[in-house]
């Protein structure tokens, strides 16, 4: 058996880790954690710790840890098929099963899904699709396509470039042509403190108008955002932003993309974010909770007016020229309708609901009034504490004294797992969709003693 040390020693050697400070890693600097196990909402550690995940991994785990259910349905797809690709019109039982359930969970206009493995290519594949589209409809140059500040639509080169983040952008020479970005509806931000929820989302409406006249409609194809902002702070919509956003994108014909990676399958108490708030997408990214992270699999889904674009195009010109040899991969797709089954069973979408509901009385409870914080935000099972100076001025602290990261520490330090999102003083929480009102609360009770450890170290507790 392979000891801790030795592990260690080889993950500093060896592992180029994501999203990591990768010089001080591999100088030892920082800690390997190398997890074990986990069952519900823990996790347990190679050094026997365990841990509450207040961010199910990467808020993907939707159903929870251990769950036998999913190990056993990939285990019998891999001794019946391992693998076959889905080019030409092949496919297995799991894949097509699994469109047919995801066609069933999502919004009535929607059509047809394609499938992928992760987050990031399936917005990669709804930005050629739409581009395919635009061809196959007489519309060369409608191909722009108008992302948010703050959102996170992936990492790769175009969806590095949709996502809205500096850390994702400055030293990589992103944004890449031809994305575009418009106002962040971040409203705790917002340009006025006068301002009433309704009068910033017409802000951000007027804001995108002005940028697709500026651009010419003609030439902007589509609209991408998350329902609620995640990577870039967990923030809800502001009152009628969603309602007024897609009025504009009529006037000017253009799509919206609805990237559900994180609102897909529950986490705001509905199936779909789409739902939650009224959008009409033209496209939904779906990854994460689809298998709840058991295997990697990600979906594009169409509308009914997209796939009739698509369809002309192939009509015209042959088979789509796009295709990854993993594309609904067997074991992914045996994985993700035995989730999606348990999804059913276990009523995880109406107990992020119920339960979601629990957990946002105690964030406000516990934080509301805090000497550092500024705003307390969430929606179902997904929710933030922004940390700042000064609450009465709207005052952030200095990026320096990494207030976000701080409070994070402190609660790992406590046995909670919630994230420092990276662009502010946030504290990011998205535990899986089977938290009991119990685990809530112990979840709520750490997250605040880390923030009185945090504001007693500035002086200000
Ligand atoms: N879109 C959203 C909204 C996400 O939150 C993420 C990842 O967190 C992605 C896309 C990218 O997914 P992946 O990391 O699987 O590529």
């Amino acid at each position: 058996m392979l000891t801790n040390d030795l592990l260690s020693q080889w993950d500093r050697e060896s592992f180029l880790h994501p999203s990591t400070a990768a010089g001080a890693h591999a100088r030892g600097e920082t800690p390997a954690r190398i997890i074990e196990g986990g069952q519900g909402v823990r996790i347990r550690d190679r050094d026997g710790r365990e841990s509450l995940d207040g961010f199910a991994g990467l808020y993907c785990v939707n159903v929870g840890y251990g769950r036998p259910e999913i190990a056993e349905a990939i285990a019998e797809q891999a001794r019946k098929l391992a693998y076959y690709h889905a080019y030409a019109g092949h496919g297995s039982e799991a894949a097509i099963e699994l469109a047919h359930m995801v066609l069933d969970r999502a919004p009535d206009h929607m059509s047809k899904v394609y499938f992928g493995l992760s987050g990031s290519d399936a917005n990669e594949t709804n930005v050629k699709l739409i581009w395919y589209a635009m061809n196959a409809t007489g519309r060369p140059a409608k191909k722009k396509i108008i992302s948010r500040w703050r959102g996170y639509h992936g990492s790769g080169l175009m969806t590095g470039s949709l996502t809205g983040l500096e850390l994702f952008h400055n030293a990589f020479d992103l944004p890449l042509n031809p994305i575009l970005h418009t106002e962040a509806p971040y409203f705790y931000r917002r340009p006025d403190p006068a301002m009433s929820e309704e009068a910033f989302s017409t802000y951000c409406a007027e804001k995108l108008d002005a940028l697709i006249r500026a651009e010419g409609a003609d030439t902007v194809a589509a609209f991408i955002g998350e329902p609620i902002l995640g990577t870039g702070g967990i923030v809800p919509p502001p009152a009628g932003y969603w309602e007024k956003i897609q009025a504009v994108l009529a006037e000017h014909d253009v799509l919206l993309i609805a990237d559900e990676v994180v609102t897909g399958f529950g986490r705001l108490g509905s199936m779909f974010g789409s739902d939650h708030y009224g959008m009409k997408p033209d496209l939904i990214t779906i990854a994460k909770g689809l298998t709840s992270a058991y295997a990697p699999l990600s979906g594009s889904i169409l509308s009914q007016r997209l796939f009739e674009m698509v369809a002309k195009g192939t009509d015209d010109m042959g088979p789509l020229g796009h295709g990854w040899t993993y594309s609904a991969h067997p074991l992914c797709a045996a994985a993700g309708v035995a989730n999606l089954k348990l999804i059913d069973e276990l009523k995880i979408v109406e107990n992020a609901r119920d339960t979601g509901a629990v957990f946002q009385r105690l964030l406000h409870e516990a934080f509301d009034g805090h000497p550092i914080v500024g705003e307390v935000r969430g929606e179902g099972l997904m929710a933030a504490v922004e940390f700042v100076k000064d609450p009465g001025t709207r005052t952030f602290f200095d990026a320096s004294e990494k207030v976000g990261a701080r409070v994070a520490a402190a609660a790992l330090e406590r046995g909670l797992i919630a994230r420092a999102m990276p662009q502010g003083d946030i504290l990011g929480m998205a535990p899986p969709l089977c938290l009991t009102p119990a685990e809530a609360e112990e979840m709520v009770g750490i997250a605040r003693a880390a923030a009185d450890d945090v504001a007693k170290a500035l002086g200000a507790a």
